[in-house]
């Protein structure tokens, strides 16, 4: 091999070096600047879903009564009360409360499993919404899959409860992983090193941004 080519395949080999160290730096360690412009893209207003009319969606000042139906016992009685808990760690503009007892006026928020028949067999839960068109949520019943959510971890289900209960406040989804472990609201459930037990800092910005804390 003469020498200038010999020079320039270990030029070519550096340099693809140190592009894989630059690509793996950034997808296993982002700096906190990487992860401030990620606030900066994906939060306050942009966080939130928005009604036709472009209003961002958002609970009422005030109670919120979510309904536990019967059926909902067991572990998923358990991380209802403990997203609803969470819920109300994150404003004071909202306060939610559970209740077992009846289906009263405020039921229009409530808790149910269901086994799938159809639709999305890959979600763990869905959050069926209705708003006003002044963006207030009125309607939000958060379901609950038996058959993806029975062999998880009490972990993974927390998760799942706390992110479905984000978009009863009106969060969307993130899908930028760089905010993994920032965030509940990743459209994908992450890796088990990424699984929250509380809201995240994300969350929190975004909810104080909107309802103050
Ligand atoms: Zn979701």
């Amino acid at each position: 091999m003469k020498r200038t080519s010999k020079k320039t395949l270990t030029l070519v080999l550096f340099v693809l070096h140190v592009l894989l160290c630059a690509v793996m730096l950034i997808a296993c360690n982002p700096t906190p600047a990487q992860i401030e412009k990620a606030f900066d893209t994906y939060g306050k207003e942009k966080a939130f879903m928005k009604t036709s009319g472009g209003k961002v969606l958002h609970l009422a000042n005030g109670t919120t009564t979510y309904y536990i139906q019967p059926a909902v016992s067991g572990d998923y009685k358990t991380i209802s009360e403990y997203a609803a808990a969470k819920a109300n760690t994150l404003t004071s503009a909202v306060s939610i409360c559970t209740s077992t007892l009846t289906a009263d006026s405020s039921s229009s928020f409530l808790f149910s499993v269901q086994s799938y028949s159809s639709s999305d067999k890959k979600a763990n839960a869905t959050n069926f919404l209705n708003s006003s068109s002044k963006g207030v949520v009125i309607f939000s019943e958060i379901r609950y899959s038996s058959e993806n959510l029975e062999r998880k971890t009490m972990q993974y289900k927390k998760h799942t409860a706390l992110h479905e209960m984000g978009h009863t406040f009106g969060l969307g989804h993130v899908t930028d992983s760089i905010l993994n472990g920032y965030t509940v609201m990743l459209a994908e459930h992450p890796s088990s090193k990424y699984e929250l037990d509380d809201y995240g800092e994300f969350d929190r910005a975004n909810i104080e941004w909107l309802y103050g804390k």
